[in-house]
C-alpha cells in the first residue's frame, strides 16, 4: 500500500476505486525499465516522462526508425494533465492512442489533441510517430 503522501502519477491514472495512482505504482516502474503492458500505458509513461523531464526514457521508448538524434524539452513548460480518449489496436502489434494533453508555457494555455502510433517489438512498446508532444510549439 502506498504511503498517504506518495505523489500522484503525473499521467493522472486512477486505481479501481477512482483514486489517483501514485507514481511508484503507475509510470514509475516503466521509467525504471519495466516493459509497458499496452500502448496506452506507454503513452501515459511518456507523458509522465515529459512532466518529469526524463529525456532518457523518452528516447528509449522512441522507435529507432523515427527517433530524433537530439531531444530537448521546452524550458518553462508546465504540463497540466493528460486525458486518453481512445486506445485501439490497429494490427497484431500496432496500436493508436488518441489523447488530449494540456500545458502552459509562458503564461499561455496550450491544448494538444493528437493521435500517436505505437508498435510492439520483442515484448516492448515503442512510440513511432503521429504527433509528438511538444508543449509550447505553436499550433
Ligand atoms: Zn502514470
Amino acid at each position: 500500500m502506498a504511503a498517504p503522501h506518495a505523489p500522484a502519477c503525473p499521467c493522472g491514472r486512477n486505481d479501481a476505486r477512482g483514486r489517483p495512482l501514485p507514481l511508484a505504482q503507475c509510470c514509475g516502474p516503466l521509467h525504471g525499465g519495466e516493459p509497458a503492458p499496452s500502448a496506452e500505458r506507454l503513452m501515459r509513461s511518456r507523458y509522465s516522462a515529459f512532466v518529469l523531464g526524463d529525456v532518457h526514457y523518452l528516447r528509449a521508448t522512441w522507435h529507432a526508425s523515427t527517433r530524433p538524434p537530439e531531444l530537448s524539452l521546452e524550458p518553462g513548460a508546465r504540463w497540466l494533465g493528460l486525458e486518453v480518449r481512445r486506445h485501439h489496436m490497429t494490427g497484431a502489434q500496432t496500436a493508436e492512442v488518441e489523447f488530449v494533453a494540456r500545458c502552459r508555457v509562458a503564461g499561455r494555455a496550450v491544448r494538444q489533441h493528437e493521435r500517436s502510433r505505437f508498435v510492439q517489438e520483442d515484448g516492448r512498446w515503442f512510440y513511432v510517430d503521429g504527433d509528438a508532444l511538444s508543449c509550447g510549439a505553436a499550433p
